[in-house]
């Protein structure tokens, strides 16, 4: 009978937008959802570095097109380690982007070298440009960051473990006081290491920075598109539940 209720959802859940310095300037909300309506991707999350407040022009677009659309951010700890946040709400997502940005180093770049960091609005209109630089760690350490996220009402995922900026990468281990963890796994290969579902959750998402690298990376079975029903799939050990699509 549970079997019945649930449905299918294409899923990418590391995306950053135009905001992020390292990412295209094509990275708006029209272009990226065309592009994910191409792909057949319904459910997505955006993740900038070190803000939230491109979120809102992204979901009021994307949502409008089908794609349900979760605030994420990417937060880079002042030990090099990228650690996803997703939240529930968009509020909560963007107080969690004010009170991070008092955490952000007061330096600016020359952003025709280093990237720009736009902000736009749901019609690929750019509003403003953000002047600190969001390519670069904040003054928390990876566990501070960790904790403010589940402060803020967000799930701290450890985001590609396995490359660079990853914990495993950067730290060289998981030294973690409660099991399950989340983390993110970059490369299949590495996958097999991660595998027992008592001790992690495994996401794996594109992490995408120009409309090319976006795909479906996960199929999620669940109920409806909330993140409570996500976590869910993605914290059950029925791999039905959870396909992840390696590139
Ligand atoms: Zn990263
Ligand atoms: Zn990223």
């Amino acid at each position: 009978m549970l079997q019945e209720a649930l449905n299918e959802y294409c899923c990418d859940f590391h995306i950053h937008s135009c905001l992020s310095p390292c990412a295209d300037i094509t990275m708006t909300p029209g272009v990226m959802g065309q592009r994910l309506k191409e792909l057949g991707v319904d459910w997505i999350a955006i993740a900038d570095h070190n803000s939230t407040m491109n979120v809102r022009a992204f979901k009021k677009h994307l949502e409008k097109e089908g794609i349900k659309v979760i605030p994420g951010i990417e937060v880079h700890s002042v030990d090099d380690v990228h650690v996803l946040g997703y939240f529930e709400d968009l509020n909560d997502a963007e107080g969690f982007s004010r009170w991070l940005y008092g955490k952000i180093p007061d330096l600016s770049v020359d952003q025709e070298v280093f990237g720009y960091q736009l902000f736009v609005d749901a019609d690929d209109q750019l509003t403003g440009i953000e002047e600190k630089w969001l390519g670069q760690p904040v003054s928390l350490k990876t566990a501070e960051v960790v904790d403010s996220l589940k402060e803020a009402g967000a799930l701290p995922v450890y985001a590609h473990v396995d490359r660079s900026m990853g914990l495993v990468y950067q730290l060289g281990n998981i030294d973690s006081d409660s099991y399950p963890i989340d983390i993110e796994v970059a490369f299949k290969g590495n996958y097999d290491k991660y595998e027992d579902c008592n001790l992690y959750n495994v996401w794996h998402s594109s992490d995408s920075h120009s409309p090319d690298m976006l795909g479906i990376t996960m199929r999620i079975l669940c109920e409806t598109r909330s993140l409570e029903k996500l976590i869910e799939a993605v914290h059950s050990c029925d791999m039905e539940r959870k396909k992840i699509i390696w590139a």
